[in-house]
């Protein structure tokens, strides 16, 4: 069993919250797909968690990139933009390296799995409508490509005989098997920022063995990490949207 996760974003409380699930389960494989920083409070925390864990697959996000690297921060609006630039003067050194080091993806997981941040065919794109949907499903091989950097979960299924594509809106905890003839871009949302008004954490396990996937939500304490983030001087409209979960 794999827990696929992204856009954790320094959420050190969502953190601790995913992992205490992973421990209860016996999940011992982890694929990241990327913002692990960026926005939130916990960045050198946060990664020596994640980078303790030696996830099997590590791509890298578009903040991971931006705070990193401490360029191209123009592309981003002013909360983003102002958390970008305090994230790279904070990182570790160290840590700063392991972050540059993360691959592109797409990176295959297994078995015809792959996994990237915005679309397998660029990191920075968002995949939300049909036409870009469509378009990321010539970007890859196989059955399956896990995508995050929209924050909304869910799935979606292209028929190949009937080149029908569909959103899935995935319950918690409720198994999505995947079908012979079908093709899947699925996102397990967003660990540290979720954005479908709920503000739980989400990641999703895979069971590649039986090929289906599942969703997951959990409460972790976002007052705490909503504090965190206004005590060092963050935007407060990154603290106000962890409440809300948008
Ligand atoms: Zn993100």
């Amino acid at each position: 069993m794999d827990l696929i996760f992204s856009d954790l974003h320094a959420n050190l409380h969502a953190l601790r919250v995913m992992l205490r699930f992973a421990r209860r389960r016996g999940i011992t494989r982890f694929v990241s797909l990327g913002d692990l920083v960026g926005y939130g409070p916990h960045p050198n925390q946060v990664l020596e968690r994640i980078f303790q864990l030696r996830p099997r697959v590590l791509v890298r996000g578009n903040h991971d990139r931006v705070c990193g690297s401490g360029q191209e921060m123009d592309g981003f609006n002013g909360p983003a933009r102002q958390s970008a630039e305090w994230t790279h003067n904070r990182l570790r050194d160290d840590l700063r390296r392991a972050l540059m080091d993360m691959p592109m993806g797409p990176v295959v997981i297994e078995d015809g799995y792959v996994a990237a941040h915005g679309s397998p065919g660029d990191e920075d794109t968002y995949l939300l409508g049909q036409r870009e949907v469509g378009e990321a499903f010539e970007c890859f091989d196989g059955p399956l490509c896990f995508f995050g950097h929209t924050h909304l979960p869910g799935c979606w299924e292209l028929d190949e005989a009937s080149h029908s594509l569909q959103w899935i809106q995935m319950e918690p905890e409720e198994w999505l098997t995947l079908r012979p003839g079908c093709r899947y871009l699925a996102n397990p949302g967003s660990v540290g920022q979720p954005r479908d008004r709920d503000n739980r954490a989400s990641f999703m396990t895979c069971d590649a063995r039986h090929k289906r996937i599942r969703l997951h939500r959990l409460e972790y304490d976002w007052d705490a990490e909503a504090k965190a983030i206004l005590a060092a001087g963050l935007h407060p409209s990154l603290a106000t949207r962890l409440a809300a979960g948008m």
